[in-house]
């Protein structure tokens, strides 16, 4: 194997998935010289079989990067969202004259929304790719972090002041670190595919609770929906295996037949569901953003938003502390990319975690209990308004990035 010359950088990020190429696009004109270092070929990475609900805010930010005009006509739209809790009649109603807006969210297929962003990042001067690389080692020195990475059966060195890790739930980056996790697997999986139906949905986003898990139903355009259905593990895991036919059926008594006759397009995808927050997101020379830093349960759509909001916060402090004339490496600066993010995120993991489990049971007392909440919800409107806005991304500090749409 030869050994190529190095190669220096500002700015090296592990991860070319969404969050990782954002924030590489979010620095497009900070200065900062990037390196893109991503385990799959660029064409592979956006073959990803899954959408997802986009709040208002990563609406905002991906406008602010400059890719939300390629992003937007391909995105699903809604302007209404219908709580419900299994059976029960009480439904909430969302909707966008809650907030003043003009929609309530989006939902984006992963190639609609990662492609811009590759497209733009591969027009910026400032930015050089590394696709189909294996990341072999990080070492630490006192003023830089150098990489070592094997591409085309060459080993390479990367050196730069900063290493972002945008790698993912299962992040080498986090391990090398040596950073502890907290939190625990749920006794579900989801079971997540796109729908095409008959019956008209009218931008409305349903979220129905039942007993064993809920059931997100997402607008996408043309006639399409994509569907997270979550279950006990088995029981996913048997919704995935059974025939088509039989599938589809289980899916319109599930639905109550409001979304017609029903057509599965693509595949069935299964995903055990965690909860993880990482100790720490930064150390010296090193920053971790989204599932890389954190992952929640499905139900609200969250996850992907919250890797957006960390990027947009991230950019934020870099360039801050290059206008200021500091060294971008430095826990005094990382630390306040990890004070701003983390526990927004905490609340954020809370909520979602605390939904689920008041939800997934048919135990009698806690029944009782969240059909008050959602009274509460319906009757009392800053409760409603106060769960619309953590939901949407409207609460905690809003980054530069985010523009209006
Ligand atoms: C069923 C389901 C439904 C969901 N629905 C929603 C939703 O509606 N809304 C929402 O906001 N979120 C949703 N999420 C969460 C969302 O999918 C994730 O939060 C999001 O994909 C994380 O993006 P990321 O860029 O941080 O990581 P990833 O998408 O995991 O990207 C990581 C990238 O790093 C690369 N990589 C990994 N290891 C290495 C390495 N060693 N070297 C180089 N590259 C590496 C990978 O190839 C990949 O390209 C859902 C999740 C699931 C499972």
């Amino acid at each position: 194997m030869k050994h190529n010359t190095n190669l220096d950088a500002d700015l090296i990020i592990i991860g070319g998935g969404v969050a990782g190429t954002a924030l590489a696009c979010a620095l497009k004109d900070s200065g900062l010289n990037i390196i893109m270092i991503e385990a799959q070929s660029l064409e592979n990475v956006t073959k990803k079989k899954l959408a997802y609900a986009l709040s208002l805010l990563s609406g905002a930010i991906f406008k602010g990067i400059g890719v939300w005009d390629q992003i937007f006509p391909n995105v699903g739209k809604f302007e209404h969202i219908r709580l419900s809790d299994a059976d029960h009649g009480n439904i909430i109603h969302f909707e966008k004259e809650d907030l003043n807006t003009q929609f309530l969210g989006y939902v984006g297929e992963h190639q609609y929304v990662l492609k811009p962003l590759q497209e733009l990042s591969q027009k910026c001067k400032n930015i050089t790719w590394f696709p189909s690389s294996k990341l072999i080692d990080i070492i630490e020195e006192k003023d830089s972090i150098t990489v070592t990475i094997e591409r085309e059966n060459q080993t390479q060195k990367l050196t730069a002041k900063l290493l972002v890790g945008a790698d993912g739930a299962k992040s080498k980056v986090r391990q090398w670190a040596k950073i502890e996790t907290k939190g625990w697997k749920y006794w579900q999986s989801c079971v997540a595919f796109k729908i095409k139906h008959t019956a008209p949905v009218n931008n409305i986003a349903f979220e129905r609770f039942w007993y064993n898990g809920p059931m997100g139903i997402l607008p996408l355009p043309d006639h399409c929906c994509q569907i997270v259905w979550t279950n006990p593990h088995e029981e996913s895991k048997n919704l995935v295996e059974m025939p088509e036919k039989d599938f589809l059926e289980r899916l319109k008594i599930r639905t109550g037949g409001v979304l017609g006759d029903l057509t599965l397009v693509g595949e069935r995808g299964l995903f055990p569901v965690q909860l993880m927050q990482s100790d720490r997101y930064i150390q010296s020379r090193l920053a971790l953003v989204g599932d890389a830093a954190h992952g929640c349960h499905p139900v609200g759509g969250q996850g992907l938003n919250l890797g957006i909001r960390d990027i947009a916060a991230l950019a934020q402090v870099l360039q801050d502390a290059i206008a200021r004339g500091e060294d971008i490496g430095t826990i005094s600066v990382l630390k306040r990319y990890q004070n701003w993010r983390k526990k927004e995120n905490w609340l954020i993991l809370g909520f979602t975690d605390f939904l689920d489990r008041i939800f997934s049971t048919d135990f009698l007392p806690v029944v009782l209990i969240r059909r008050f909440g959602l009274w509460l919800m319906k009757n009392l409107p800053p409760f409603k308004l106060f769960a619309l806005k953590l939901m949407t991304g409207l609460k905690g500090q809003r980054p530069n990035l985010a523009k209006v749409i």
